[in-house]
C-alpha cells in the first residue's frame, strides 16, 4: 500500500442515522413545523452521531464511518458537497433551509425528484445537472462532523458517494449532456476534497461506488480506472478505500485493482468471492470483505464467513472484515424487540448485532478459529435451530403449490373474460374508480392509537373503522364513481397489514428503517413458510359491498410487493417464497369471490423495485414475478375481474412483464409522464384494459376538469374507449378529504365530458 496509513481490520460501511427511537425523524419534523429551532435540531443530531460512534468504538471497530449522518439523504449531501444544488433553491439564504427546500420544495420551489437507491426501498434525492452547474467544494458538513469525531477520539473514516456513482444517479436538466460527461471536472473537486482531508490528518477516506455493480453505465470499468488512477495519483491525500456493494463488480474489480487506491470493498454476500480470489492485481491491496449481510436481518454463519475470509487472505495484502453495505437498511438493534420467540431471535442480527459479528470475525481471522469458538458455536446452534424449525417447512403449502402449478394456473382467454365480466358488471364506457386508500383521517389515527394503548377494545375499533368505510362509500356514491373501494382505513400499511395475519411473518415492534427523509418503515420479517390461517379482508370488503349497489373492489397486495417490502428469508430462492405468498393471496381472492365480490385488485407497485441490477438476472426475475402474480390471480372465474396497480417508477424495463401479468385492468401512474406509458404498453402488444392515472396524487393541487379531459382524449389516441378506465395515479391516503372530494368531482366530470364526445 502506497500511503502510510495502517490498514484497518474491522469496520462497517455506514450505519442507521434516524435514531434508535426515531429521534431524528421527530426533531426534523418539529423543525419543519417551526416547533423547535435550529440549535435544538442540531443538538439532537450531534447526540445521535456521538452515541453511534461511541457504540461502534466500544464494540471494537478500528475504523469508524463518519459523514454518514444525514438530515435527509446522502446523495443530496453530496450535491451540497460539490456545489451542485439547482439554481432555483439558491435564493433560500439559510444553508439548512436551502437543503430542505431542495429535498421537499416549498410554496415557491419544486423539490428535486426522489427515486429508489439501487434495488432497495431507500429513496435518494436525484441531483440535477444543468449546463450551468458549476462544481465547487463545500466541505462544511464533513469538516464539522470530523471535528466532533476527532474530539471524541474516534478512528474516523469519512464516507462520501463517489464521483462516478454521483453522476450516474444524477439527471440532466435544461438540455445538458448526460451528467457522466462531467466526470473529469467533478473528479477535480474530489481531488481538492482529498487534499483538505489530508491536511486535517485523516488517514482513510471511503468513496462509495455502488454503480459499478450495475449495468447502468457503459464503460463503467474504464471510468473507474481513469477516475481512481487520477485520484490515487494525487500526492496529498488520505489512503483511499473504494467501496462497492449490492452486487458483483465483474470487470470493474481488476480495473479498480490496477489503480493506486489502497483498499477495495466487495460485497461477498452478493457474490464476488471467486473474482477476488482470481485477481492477482489485488496482491498489494486491502480487501474490505463484506461478509456480514448489511441489508437483511439474518444472523451470519460465522463458520462459513470465516472460511470465505481465509480464502481471500491469499489473494490480498490484507483483509478487513465488514458488512456488505451500510447497515442503514436494517433496524438498530434486536434489543428493542421484546415480543419475539427465542428461536426466531437467535436467527437474527440487526445493525448492532452485525457490528459484533464483524468484530468477532476479524478476531477469528487474526487469532484463529479457536479464538471465537464460542461465537461460532452460538452461530452454528442458531443455524441448526433454523433448519430444524417446523415453521420453515409446511408440507401442505408446498404440496398445494406444486399441484396448482402442475395443473397450469391459467385463466381463460382475455376476450372471453372481458365478455363474461361485461355481462356481470355492465359498466359504462370509461368507468371511473380510485386506487384503494382514502384519506387517513384524524379519527383513524386516533382509533389506532387508542387500540394500541388499550383505551378501546377490538370491537370498538372495528365499529369505528366501519364508520369510516360507510363515510367513504357514501362519498363515492355522491361523487358518482362507477367502481367503489372501501378506503383501506383498517390498514396501517399495505404490506404489514397482511404480514400480521399470515403465518411465516414476524412484525417487529421497533424495527424502523429509513425509507426517505424523515419517513421510516417497519418491514416485516418473512422467516418461514407462508400460510393463511383465515380470510384477511373478506369481512371489511363485504361490509363495504353491503352498503351499495355499485361494485366494490376487493383490495390485496401482490406477492412481489410483499417480498420487496419485507426482510425475506435467505435459505431458499425468492421465487419459492414468492409462490407461497402468492398462494395465500390466491386463497383470499377465492374467498372474496365466494362472498360475492366481482372485482379484485392485486397491487404490485414494487414490481420494478426488485428488478436485478445486472442484465443477465433480469429475465429470470421477471419470469418468477409474473408467475407469482398469475398464481395469485388465476383461482377465480373468468367473470371475476382482476385489477392490478403499479406506480413509483420508470416502467421501461418491466413494461413487457406488466403486459404478461395479464390483469383484466391495470391502473398505472401516468400523469407526470403524460400518458407515454400507453404507447409503451401498445408496443409490447398489451390489449387488456388500462387506467392511466389522470392526476398526480402526490401534489395537493386540485386538477381541473379540462386538464383531465385533455389527458383522457390523449389516452384515447392510444387506447380505444372500451379498454380505457379513469382513475388517479395512486391511492389517496396522503391527501385531505377536501382535496380528494374536489379532485374526484372533477375527475367524474371529465369522464362524463369525454364520454359525451
Ligand atoms: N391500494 C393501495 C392504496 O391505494 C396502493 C398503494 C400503492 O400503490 N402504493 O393505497
Ligand atoms: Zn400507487
Amino acid at each position: 500500500m502506497s500511503t502510510t496509513a495502517a490498514p484497518f481490520t474491522a469496520t462497517i460501511l455506514g450505519s442507521p442515522r434516524i435514531g434508535p427511537n426515531r429521534e431524528l425523524k421527530r426533531a426534523v419534523e418539529k423543525y419543519w413545523a417551526g416547533r423547535i429551532d435550529r440549535a435544538e435540531l442540531a443538538a439532537v443530531a450531534a447526540t445521535l452521531r456521538r452515541d453511534t460512534w461511541e457504540s461502534l468504538v466500544a464494540a471494537g471497530l478500528d475504523s469508524v464511518p463518519v459523514n454518514t449522518f444525514s438530515y435527509y439523504d446522502q446523495v443530496l449531501d453530496t450535491a451540497v458537497l460539490v456545489g451542485a444544488l439547482p439554481q432555483r433553491v439558491a435564493g433560500v439564504a439559510d444553508e439548512l433551509d436551502r437543503y430542505f427546500a431542495a429535498a421537499r420544495g416549498n410554496d415557491a420551489i419544486a423539490p428535486l425528484e426522489m427515486t429508489k437507491w439501487f434495488d432497495t426501498n431507500y429513496h435518494y434525492i436525484v441531483p440535477e445537472i444543468g449546463p450551468d452547474t458549476a462544481f465547487s467544494l463545500n466541505p462544511a458538513k464533513v469538516v464539522g462532523e470530523l471535528d466532533e469525531a476527532v474530539a471524541q477520539g474516534v478512528p474516523a473514516r469519512p464516507v462520501f458517494v463517489g464521483p462516478i456513482t454521483f453522476l450516474a444517479l444524477a439527471k440532466a436538466v435544461d438540455g445538458a449532456d448526460t451528467p457522466i460527461t462531467r466526470l473529469d471536472e467533478l473528479v477535480g473537486v474530489y481531488a481538492e476534497l482529498l487534499e483538505l482531508l489530508a491536511d486535517r490528518g485523516v488517514p482513510w477516506v471511503q468513496l462509495d461506488e455502488p454503480v459499478l455493480v450495475t449495468d447502468g453505465l457503459q464503460n463503467a470499468a474504464e471510468l473507474a480506472e481513469r477516475t481512481y488512477a487520477r485520484l490515487g495519483g494525487r500526492a496529498k491525500r488520505p489512503a483511499i478505500f473504494v467501496s462497492t456493494y449490492f452486487g458483483e463488480l465483474t470487470d470493474s474489480l481488476p480495473a479498480l485493482a490496477r489503480t493506486p487506491v489502497e483498499a477495495i470493498g466487495v460485497d461477498l454476500v452478493a457474490g464476488n468471492s471467486s473474482a477476488v480470489a482470481a485477481a492477482p492485481e489485488l496482491a498489494d491491496k486491502l480487501v474490505v470483505a463484506g461478509v456480514v449481510d448489511g441489508r437483511n436481518v439474518w444472523r451470519t454463519d460465522l463458520e462459513k464467513a470465516l472460511g470465505t475470509l481465509a480464502a481471500l487472505a491469499g489473494s490480498a495484502e490484507a483483509v478487513a472484515v465488514s458488512t456488505s453495505c451500510s447497515t442503514l437498511h436494517v433496524p438498530y438493534t434486536l434489543d428493542a424487540e421484546h415480543d419475539i420467540d427465542a428461536a426466531l431471535r437467535s436467527w437474527l442480527a440487526f445493525g448492532f448485532e452485525k457490528v459484533t459479528e464483524v468484530v468477532a470475525l476479524s478476531r477469528g481471522l487474526r487469532d484463529g478459529r479457536e479464538a471465537i469458538g464460542a461465537e461460532i458455536a452460538a452461530s452454528d446452534a442458531a443455524i441448526a435451530s433454523r433448519k430444524a424449525d417446523p415453521r420453515l417447512n409446511n408440507a401442505a403449502v408446498r404440496g398445494r403449490i406444486s399441484e396448482i402449478v402442475a395443473s397450469g394456473a391459467q385463466r381463460g382467454p382475455a376476450d372471453q373474460r372481458r365478455a363474461a365480466q361485461q355481462d356481470r358488471l355492465n359498466l359504462p364506457a370509461l368507468p371511473t374508480t380510485t386506487i384503494g386508500s382514502y384519506p387517513q383521517t384524524t379519527a383513524i389515527r386516533v382509533a389506532r392509537a387508542e387500540l394500541r394503548s388499550g383505551k378501546i377494545d377490538a370491537a370498538e375499533y372495528e365499529r369505528r373503522m366501519k364508520a369510516e368505510i360507510a363515510d367513504v362509500i357514501k362519498l363515492q356514491e355522491e361523487l358518482g364513481l362507477d367502481v367503489l373501494v372501501h378506503g383501506e382505513p383498517e390498514r396501517n400499511d399495505m404490506v404489514q397489514y397482511f404480514a400480521e395475519q399470515l403465518d411465516g411473518f414476524f412484525a417487529t415492534q421497533n424495527g424502523w428503517v429509513q425509507s426517505y427523509g424523515s419517513r421510516c418503515v417497519r418491514p416485516p420479517i418473512l422467516y418461514g413458510d407462508v400460510a393463511r390461517p383465515k380470510p384477511m379482508t373478506v369481512d371489511w370488503i363485504t361490509y363495504a359491498q353491503s352498503l351499495t349497489d355499485k361494485p366494490v373492489k376487493g383490495m390485496l397486495t401482490g406477492p412481489v410487493t410483499i417480498l420487496a417490502w419485507s426482510f425475506v428469508r435467505d435459505d431458499q430462492p425468492l421465487a419459492e417464497t414468492a409462490a407461497q405468498v402468492a398462494l395465500a393471496i390466491r386463497d383470499e381472492t377465492v374467498d372474496l369471490e365466494s362472498a360475492g365480490i366481482a372485482i379484485i385488485q392485486v397491487d404490485e407497485p414494487a414490481l420494478r423495485e426488485l428488478l436485478p441490477l445486472r442484465s443477465k438476472d433480469k429475465e429470470p426475475y421477471l419470469r418468477w414475478a409474473v408467475d407469482a402474480f398469475r398464481l395469485s390471480t388465476s383461482g377465480v372465474a373468468d367473470s371475476t375481474q382482476i385489477h392490478t396497480h403499479l406506480c413509483y417508477s420508470e416502467f421501461g424495463e418491466v413494461i413487457g412483464a406488466i403486459a404478461e401479468l395479464d390483469a383484466d385492468v391495470t391502473s398505472i401512474e401516468a400523469a407526470r409522464s403524460h400518458m407515454e406509458v400507453l404507447g409503451d404498453l401498445n408496443a409490447v402488444g398489451f390489449s387488456n384494459s388500462v387506467g392511466p392515472g389522470v392526476y398526480d396524487i402526490h401534489s395537493p393541487r386540485v386538477p381541473g376538469i379540462e386538464e383531465m379531459a385533455t389527458s383522457l382524449r390523449e389516452a384515447l389516441e392510444a387506447v380505444p374507449a372500451e379498454r380505457l378506465w379513469v382513475n388517479p395515479d395512486c391511492g389517496l391516503k396522503t391527501r385531505s378529504t377536501d382535496e380528494v372530494t374536489a379532485s374526484l368531482q372533477n375527475l367524474v366530470a371529465a369522464a362524463e365530458e369525454v364520454r359525451a364526445g
